[in-house]
């Protein structure tokens, strides 16, 4: 959705953006600001963000006012989410928070061209919208959400795709939670080279 009126990306359709501690993936545990960029066009039909779809209900928020809180907070570390933030140019939001010494985390479906500079690319591959280009030689983090059994294949098809330092990850989509988590710790326990990632801000009760 590269549209004139973003300007390049100067202008994002901001969600929402909040303080709080990364819940899952690699960086559990992490004190991070959280942007979160409406609009998504994957449309999981578990998806915890359905409020981001529709983009036209987010103004366009100039990148300067977006920052603006993310550099008050003690912690360093910027977590760009979604919705699927990659549907816009990113390259001004991520030059401009390097700038102001952060570190920057991207959490992607890989469904949209890359763009931007980061730290830290958790790629997350949804069936119904695949990841594009070379996305997943960059990824950091593999973190494959599991609602049934059949969803190990695809977290197999994926990780034949990634580096070999990328770090691989099973999540529970939450709304299965007790039936398929024991079914994902048997598979890690025959496939160690996996690790499971737990939504923990969620048990948390924070955002
Ligand atoms: S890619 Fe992410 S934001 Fe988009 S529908 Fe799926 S879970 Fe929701």
């Amino acid at each position: 959705m590269r549209t004139p009126e973003l300007k390049g990306g100067a202008l994002l359709p901001l969600a929402e953006s909040f303080y709080t501690l990364q819940g899952e993936g690699y960086n559990t545990g992490k004190a991070a600001f959280f942007i979160r960029l409406g609009g998504c066009d994957v449309g999981c039909s578990w998806c915890d963000a359905k409020e981001t779809w529709n983009p036209s209900l987010y103004p366009p928020t100039p990148v300067e006012t977006i920052i603006e809180q993310a550099v008050m907070y003690k912690a360093k570390s910027i977590v760009i989410t979604g919705g699927e933030p990659l549907t816009y140019p990113l390259d001004i939001l991520c030059t401009t928070l390097k700038n102001k010494g952060m570190e920057i985390f991207l959490e992607t479906s890989g469904s949209h061209p890359l763009s931007g500079t980061y730290d830290w690319i958790c790629l997350s591959p949804k069936k119904k919208k695949p990841p594009i280009g070379d996305i997943h030689k960059k990824a950091s983090e593999l973190k494959v959400i599991i609602e049934e059994a059949q969803d190990f294949l695809w977290a197999e098809e994926n990780r034949n795709l990634v580096s070999d330092s990328c770090f691989l990850y099973m999540q529970p989509e939450w709304s299965k939670r007790e039936y398929i988590t024991p079914i994902i710790v048997e598979y890690i326990k025959n496939n160690p080279e996996w690790r499971i990632s737990l939504q923990t801000h969620k048990y948390m009760k924070i955002p």
